[in-house]
């Protein structure tokens, strides 16, 4: 049951308009990539999302994109704010999973012969896997605190600098949060998990740092070759999980009206306005500044792991928050968008007039690519672009890009998260040995990988992902996001 693609222009594919689709769907990928999307589910959930009522513009596939829970990951869907909606499976189970990159101003050279060391001290030292524990562990007040408060909270303990606030999306506070709108039971889940990695995909990567391509916007981020830094993957944990359980149920049921017309019920929406849809807004912010202050508290306890390896305090070696991005995320946002005569928004091409619109962008998979000159990019980095982090796999490298020319017309600012997978976590455990991937890597490459478990390591072995330079060579040359460094692993943690 091929879904027809036509070719729009290199790299834009898009799926068109018909029967009860509101907008068209657009992929943007190489051919290589789209062969490996190939014939799973990605597009078919791609053309459903099309369907959600005040979809603008079109639905769109990042260069990374495969399937998910009801909307691809790697998807980006924007409704409008007032007479659209919202949708949990648009944003993921794993409310604001994301990434922060820390610089330092150590070389590759000072860790040599200190790998393992560092490695494992990482390892005892930051909680991960299934039931770790977290850096702090306290009672539901304070999850409450973090929840309303973020990184501000994170602030106030000592956990966090003005500085880390500055270099963090939304400086590490979401202000429609609502902790009320958050069940006992989510709260029960996060207290237990503030500053952990949690399992699976989830990782911390000391990282070196060996191209800079932009040397301009290297030289805003703080970035130069062979310089040390750390990239920290992880979300909201159990507590984002079960707020996207928990409303999931509750809009299928009070909206079931809405989902009837939908093609997929993994997409239920709550209509914009409703008070459900403000409720899950609510929740799901709350769930962002936790997963900002989970990264944060991360982030602290390895400042504090480098001062023993290193026997100097972090300040001394510069162990400053580049940038943080959010990666599974909707977000009020104002957009130009074309509108016909009535001032209904239309696809680009036939829009009568442009105005500034209010949007839900959803972006699953995603992450925000806001150009120079932007008012939410930090100061710092405003004239050159955000930063934007995109891990690879731990046995390829991952890249930092800065927010590109052309997101806001072809992405509402937004661009890929990752390489994306193409084997599922089933067929990695049979294809690889979770021992012999790390002594390969060791071997090999010269990478220290340490996990909980084996099968996680086989599940994500670096063949399961999509090859990364392909990912961003496409990001890059649409202009959605600009290549400036590429990083190569050198140690790496995993649940
Ligand atoms: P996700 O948020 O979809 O689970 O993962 C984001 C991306 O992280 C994946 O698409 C993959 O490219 C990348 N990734 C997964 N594991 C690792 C790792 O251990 N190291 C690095 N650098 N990247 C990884
Ligand atoms: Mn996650
Ligand atoms: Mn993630």
């Amino acid at each position: 049951d091929g879904i027809r693609l036509e070719r729009v222009r290199e790299y834009v594919w898009e799926i068109p308009k018909e029967g009860d689709m509101r907008v068209p769907a657009r992929v943007l990928a190489s051919e290589p990539l789209l062969e490996q999307i190939g014939d799973d589910k990605t597009l078919q959930q791609l053309k459903n999302a099309t369907h959600l009522p005040g979809m603008t513009k079109h639905a769109l596939c990042m260069p990374d994109g495969h399937q998910g829970y009801g909307f691809p990951v790697g998807g980006v869907g924007a409704t409008d704010a007032e007479n659209g909606c919202i949708s949990p499976g648009a944003v993921g189970y794993d409310i604001n999973c994301g990434v922060r990159m820390m610089r330092t101003n150590l070389t590759y050279d000072d860790l040599q012969g200190k790998e393992e060391q560092l490695v494992d001290s990482l390892f005892a030292n930051i909680p991960s896997g299934l039931g770790g524990g977290g850096v702090v562990e306290e009672g539901v007040d304070t999850v409450e605190q973090i929840l309303a408060r973020g990184m501000d909270w994170a602030l106030e303990q000592g956990y966090a600098t003005e500085a880390d606030l500055a270099h963090c999306e939304d400086e590490g506070v979401r202000p429609d949060a609502d902790p009320d709108a958050i069940s006992q039971k989510a709260k029960d889940r996060g207290k237990n998990q503030i500053g952990s990695l949690g399992s699976g995909n989830h990782f911390l990567e000391v990282q070196r740092v060996t191209d800079v391509f932009r040397p301009d916007v290297g030289d805003a981020f703080g970035l130069e070759e062979d310089q040390i830094v750390v990239l920290i993957h992880c979300g909201s944990r159990g507590l984002g999980h079960q707020t996207c359980t928990d409303y999931l149920r509750r809009i299928e049921k009070e909206h079931a009206d809405l989902l009837e017309d939908l093609p997929d019920k993994e997409l239920a929406a709550a209509p914009a306005g409703s008070e459900l849809a403000e409720e899950y807004y609510g929740a799901m912010c709350a769930a962002i500044n936790f997963a900002w202050v989970n990264r944060q508290l991360i982030m602290h306890r390895t400042r504090q792991v480098f001062e023993r390896v290193f026997d100097r305090d972090w300040e001394a070696m510069e162990m400053e928050l580049l940038y943080d991005v959010a990666h599974n995320i909707a977000k009020k946002e104002t957009h130009t968008v074309g509108v016909d005569p009535e001032g209904r928004p239309v696809r680009g091409g036939e829009a009568a007039d442009e105005e500034e619109r209010e949007l839900y962008v959803h972006r699953k998979g995603a992450t925000r690519a806001f150009p120079a000159g932007h008012p939410e990019v930090p100061k710092a980095y405003r004239d050159v672009g955000q930063p934007i982090i995109i891990p690879g796999s731990m046995g390829a490298g991952s890249y930092v890009l800065r927010g590109g020319e052309e997101s806001m017309n072809l992405t509402f600012g937004s661009t890929a998260h990752g390489a994306g997978r193409v084997m599922s976590r089933t067929q990695a455990k049979q294809e690889y040995w979770g021992e012999t991937v790390q002594d390969e890597l060791r071997d090999q490459q010269k990478i220290y990988v340490k996990a909980q478990s084996g099968a996680t390591v086989a599940e994500e072995a670096p063949g399961v992902y999509k090859d990364v330079d392909e990912v961003v060579r496409v990001s890059d040359a649409l202009g959605i996001g600009d290549k400036v460094a590429r990083t190569y692993p050198v140690c790496n943690i995993k649940g």
